[in-house]
């Protein structure tokens, strides 16, 4: 790693204190990290908090979150708090189950070859299982087989999926053995030609539903009710106001994955074909008014994560992250995660249908713009503050504000 690092050192003129700071891997030991990925230098480490008022099926979490992005903590802290009113959020999961794609071309008889396959199910399920004896002893593994024919710009393709159960594993690794180890099989029966052998990160059959009641009171009123209820409907109807309704939920999730160790690139892109399951682009929550007025939020989303594997199992702060958590299996986080997820969107949504995210995120902010401006130690505090009191948050104020302390 050290030769790495002043390789590019050299070649980029990194000062010693920017080598360094980058060789620091923070908690996670450098052995580790030059065995999770590759070429390795060093390291980045972001802030982890922890969200607390997380009631989840009856049972109190204290929620490790990390991320760079200031406010979001405070945020889910605050959003869980309001839910308690009404007993916090009720999480159920599909179970672990994961989709493994074969892709067939060049089949003279596609839909022949799907009632081929169907037939030899038990065969294929058993070459798939092989792979995996300690996954099946658990008792998980390969339990079905679907098989599609598409039609693409390169003609007709049939498309066996292995339906996995993956226990708690993400299952990446686990299902990709399995499609690889039964192509030759799919080959023989179809008679085609296998090319991808690979997982979908469209994981509808691990699914989580998230549900809360908010107290309409307790947020404010029945206008706060009525705000969020036409915020949903313009996230519903219009995909510019939906990204962004989606990535306030997906504030939360990535935040607890990252502190878990888990693959946000795989959340990520499962949430938002998700999103996009009927052809148009959708929020992932629903948000409604119950009879008593009270705000009913519900939020359906994949979330395709593991204790075992991964970063969760090396990376000792996601380990411990794990522990303070305190879940026991992939779907009792995945369901966490909900629950964050639905807490964050309710902040997001409340406070832009009322005051405006600006105030409270200006003010969480004003710490980050006055290190940019230059403050250092005590002075951050000092500059930040004297500029929420004179609510000018702002890169010019805190500049001349350092300015001024300095020479106090
Ligand atoms: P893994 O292979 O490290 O662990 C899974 C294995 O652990 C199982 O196959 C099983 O044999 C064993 N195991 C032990 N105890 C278990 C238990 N209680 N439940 C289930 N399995 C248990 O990891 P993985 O979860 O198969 O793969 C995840 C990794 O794959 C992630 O790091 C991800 O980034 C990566 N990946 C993702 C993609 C993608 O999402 N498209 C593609 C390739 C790789």
């Amino acid at each position: 790693m050290e030769e790495r690092l002043n390789i590019v050192k050299k070649l980029t003129g990194l000062s010693e204190d920017e080598a360094r700071t980058i060789a620091n891997t923070g908690g996670l030991p450098s052995d580790v990290a030059d065995r999770m990925i590759e070429n390795v230098v060093g390291g980045i480490a972001f802030p982890m908090g922890i969200a607390v008022n997380f009631k989840v099926n009856d049972r109190d979490y204290l929620v490790p979150m990390a991320l760079e992005e200031p406010s979001v903590v405070a945020a889910a802290s605050n959003a869980a708090k309001m839910a308690r009113v009404k007993g916090g959020f009720n999480v159920t999961n599909t179970g672990p189950v994961m989709i493994g794609q074969i892709q067939v071309v060049d089949v003279r008889d596609p839909q022949g070859s799907k009632t081929k396959l169907l037939a030899k199910k038990d065969d294929i399920l058993k070459k798939a299982n092989e792979q995996d004896p300690m996954l099946v002893s658990l008792g998980g593994g390969a339990k079905d087989l679907n098989v599609k024919v598409l039609s693409t710009l390169k003609g007709p393709m049939v498309v066996p999926e292995l339906i996995v159960n993956t226990g708690d594993a993400m299952g990446a690794n686990a299902v990709n053995t399995m499609a690889e180890a039964v192509a030759p099989m799919v080959e023989e029966i179809t008679g085609g030609k296998v090319f991808l052998r690979i997982i979908s990160n469209l994981a509808d059959k691990r699914l989580v539903r998230a549900i809360a009641v908010f107290d309409k009171e307790a947020i404010g009123g029945e206008e706060t009710v009525d705000g969020i209820v036409y915020a949903y409907a313009f996230a519903d109807a219009d995909p510019y106001r939906c990204a962004t309704h989606n990535k306030g939920i997906m504030n939360g999730v990535i935040a607890v994955a990252i502190a878990c160790g888990q693959d946000i690139r795989a959340l990520e892109a499962g949430a938002h074909s998700y999103a996009s399951r009927s052809g148009k682009y959708k929020p992932l929550t629903v948000w409604e008014k119950d009879a008593e007025g009270n705000l009913v939020g519900k939020l359906e989303m994949p979330m395709a994560v593991g204790l075992v594997g991964g970063a969760a199992k090396t990376h000792p702060a996601a380990r411990a992250a794990i522990k303070i958590l305190g879940v026991k299996t992939a779907m009792e986080l995945a369901e966490v995660m909900a629950a964050v997820g639905l807490a964050q969107n309710f902040a997001a949504l409340r406070a832009l249908a009322t005051e405006g995210i600006q105030r409270g995120h200006m003010k969480l902010h004003a710490r980050n713009i006055a290190v940019s401006a230059g403050a250092t130690g005590k002075m951050i505090d000092k500059v930040a503050n004297k500029m929420v009191d004179e609510k000018r948050i702002r890169f010019d104020r805190a500049k001349e504000l350092v300015e001024e302390f300095s020479k106090s």
